[in-house]
């Protein structure tokens, strides 16, 4: 467990530190998962840790364009980011909300939050202690720019507007949210213009990232390509198909 209040990383690195980063509906999680079970990694989305503090200020009746209160709440949250069995849970205040994290309340709202710099500020050494210990794949927006400019491997992931939709819309759905995908497409246009024209930390890809383009790819294709590239990058091999095994694993000890 990677908890706020109590950093224990280890100041030598165990393993790779795989940053993927994108906007909402790329794809990051899909393929941060997969990608961190093939290779033996821990799975971390930092996008939920911003979440939990939204949805600390949501329940709290917090005004979310009170950058300083909203600031004061991120200083005082006890947030615990636990990877488990392949996906990551987050405790707030010990207690586990990762289901309401997803909630289209949170969605709306999240980016607001996670704009102010405060904010920015007081989650960054849970983040930046998770990639120090290494042996991760983080997904969020600033992973390989500021949260760990040293990641071993930075992949950008990029869709078009439309299929970015189209999927999240999808996986509300399947999650039983009632979403209309007009409210979907809006909350995304926000989030995207909000994510990227911030000041503090804003999305954009590292210089030294691979941008992978997954319009049109299924899952799997995308996470053979991704896998293929870090294959490559870490081992100097050439990128070979993912059907061909996980005989890689080695590489990352
Ligand atoms: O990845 P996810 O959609 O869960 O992220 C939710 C929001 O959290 C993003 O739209 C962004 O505003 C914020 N975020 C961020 N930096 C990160 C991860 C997420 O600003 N590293």
């Amino acid at each position: 467990m990677y908890a706020s209040n109590s950093i224990t990383a280890t100041t030598r690195k165990k393993g790779p530190v795989i940053a993927i980063d994108g906007p909402a509906g790329a794809g990051k999680s899909t393929v941060a998962k997969a990608i961190a079970e093939m290779f033996g990694l821990a799975y971390v989305s930092t996008g939920l840790i911003y979440r939990a503090l939204t949805l600390k200020a949501i329940c709290l009746g917090a005004d979310i364009r009170e950058a300083e209160c909203i600031g004061e709440l991120a200083r005082s949250a006890d947030v615990a980011v636990l990877p488990e069995d392949g996906d990551c849970r987050i405790l707030l205040d010990g207690e586990d909300v990762t289901a309401e994290l997803t909630s289209p309340e949170v969605c709306a709202y999240v980016s607001q939050v996670a704009e102010i710099p405060d904010v920015r500020a007081a989650l960054l050494d849970i983040q930046r202690a998770i990639a120090k210990k290494g042996s991760v794949v983080m997904d969020g927006r600033d992973i390989g720019t500021v949260v760990a400019p040293d990641a071993d491997v930075k992949i950008f992931l990029v869709a078009d507007f439309e299929e970015r939709v189209r999927r999240r819309v999808l996986q509300a759905r399947e999650r039983g949210y009632d979403v209309v995908e007009e409210t979907v497409v809006s909350e995304i246009k926000n989030r995207d213009t909000i994510d990227s024209g911030r000041k503090v930390a804003p999305l954009k890809p590292a210089p030294d990232a691979i941008t992978v383009d997954t319009t049109g790819k299924t899952p799997e294709e995308t996470i053979a390509e991704v896998a293929g590239i870090i294959r490559k990058e870490l081992c100097g091999n050439e990128v070979r198909n993912t059907s061909e095994g996980m005989g890689e694993k080695s590489c990352f000890t």
